[in-house]
């Protein structure tokens, strides 16, 4: 037996396909009231089943309003897309900090881990490498960079906020901060249970080694290595380093620098995308070529702006805010469809293939960094699928007027409104 819902009662009036009959739907149909199946506020008939009589972390809740008073188009549910560096433990030793988001914390982040990371004027994280690869983005101040790749070449450069770096797993490298105000960056690491706290340290390494051994090694005297500290450095106060240019000197290389550049500036490439709404900035290995494993976007949104209905058909989304405040809502199988609120320093994952939108809640720019585990950024979007696909096909599975589908941009904006 069929139930007479509002839902079928409104399909019943539309499938009459006059111009009147739609204006007519439009007025009286309340979008995001799927009473199939009965879930939202607005299918609750006694307002006190809504109230919320027990504790409450008020704080939290204020962050994520869209977690306690769903859209009424969210359905069901589906595993946390959330999180924040402000949940993450500080590790602060003298010359700066880092905190970190690993699977371990955010079980949807298999693809990637996330790092935040702090170093003073003269800070250093130490010589080190490790068995993924990192790339980063710098969020303020400048910083110091070196790599060595697996030719023998060495580079150095300084970077600024906005930049990016990507060092090939296994490649050793190091950061300082500089003068005058240090620097802060946000690192990823493409596998999500790579952590910044076990990663390969020179120290450590030299420590666990006997001193003849390493004598040997450096054809060095055993008293070389007399002083070296018990304790691993990680990241340690140094002193502020030489000019850049006299460092790339001392480092300097017969053999020259790395065939392919480690560093990207992001602030002096044109949008990939704009429109009045917004811009994308894509860096993969089109432009980018050192960064085999990871293709970024950087997002600008606009109040009022919404990053359009879109998937991704080759890999997760890993997603940093830098700035301002939105809300994305995810759609998965089931059906299921989740809101949640963002803010600068929340994490956000959608796994591949899934569905999302974000909307600028707030009143400055969203800046979002998304990140993928792949060579390549790629990116399917809902407008132009449907501008592109047979007219009357889309008009009958959405019961829409071919003439208003008609409308719908080829393009693709990436930022509506165009
Ligand atoms: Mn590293
Ligand atoms: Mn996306």
């Amino acid at each position: 037996m069929r139930e007479l819902s509002r839902r079928n009662l409104l399909a019943a009036t539309t499938v009459v396909g006059a111009t009147t009959a739609f204006s007519a739907a439009a007025s009286t149909v309340q979008l995001g009231n799927p009473d199939r199946p009965p879930e939202g506020a607005v299918n609750v008939s006694n307002p006190q089943a809504l109230t919320e009589p027990g504790p409450q972390n008020r704080i939290l809740a204020d962050q994520i309003p869209a977690a306690g008073n769903p859209p009424a188009t969210d359905v069901n549910g589906m595993p946390m897309f959330w999180s924040s560096f402000n949940l993450a433990h500080k590790r602060i030793q003298d010359g700066g900090w880092a905190r970190q988001v690993t699977q371990s914390d955010f079980q949807i982040s298999e693809d990637v881990s996330g790092v935040n990371m702090r170093l003073g004027p003269g800070g250093v994280r130490e010589l080190h490498w490790h068995q993924q690869a990192e790339w980063a983005v710098m969020v303020d101040g400048k910083c110091r960079v070196t790599v060595l790749d697996a030719e023998g070449r060495p580079a150095v450069r300084d970077v600024t906020a906005g930049d990016l770096w990507y060092f090939p797993a296994g490649l050793p490298h190091s950061l300082q901060g500089l003068g005058p105000s240090g620097a802060e960056f946000v690192l990823v690491f493409d596998n999500g249970r790579a952590s910044e706290y076990n990663t390969l340290l020179l120290s450590d390494w030299m420590i666990h080694t006997p001193p003849e051994v390493l004598a040997e090694n450096f054809n060095l005297p055993v008293s070389a290595f007399q002083n070296m500290s018990l304790d691993a450095r990680w990241i340690y106060q140094g002193a502020e380093p030489p000019p850049l240019a006299e460092v790339q000197r001392q480092v300097a290389s017969p053999l020259g620098e790395p065939e392919l550049e480690f560093v990207f500036s992001t602030s002096k490439m044109a949008p990939t995308k704009q429109t009045r709404s917004g811009s994308v900035k894509i860096v993969d290995t089109r432009n980018f070529p050192v960064s085999t494993t990871i293709a970024a976007g950087i997002v600008t949104i606009k109040p009022g702006g919404l990053r359009e209905l879109h998937w991704h058909p080759n890999a997760d989304e890993w997603q940093y805010w830098v700035q301002g405040t939105g809300r994305m809502t995810v759609f998965n199988t089931g059906p299921a469809a989740v809101t949640m609120d963002f803010h600068a320093g929340d994490i956000g994952y959608v796994k591949k293939g899934l569905g999302h939108y974000i909307q600028n809640t707030g009143s400055t720019d969203i800046i979002m960094v998304e990140t993928f585990k792949d060579k390549q950024f790629a990116e399917v979007t809902l407008s132009q699928w449907l501008a592109n696909s047979p007219r009357q096909m889309v008009a009958e599975t959405l019961k829409m007027d071919p003439r208003l589908i008609e409308q719908i941009s080829k393009s693709r904006p990436d930022v509506v409104p165009g």
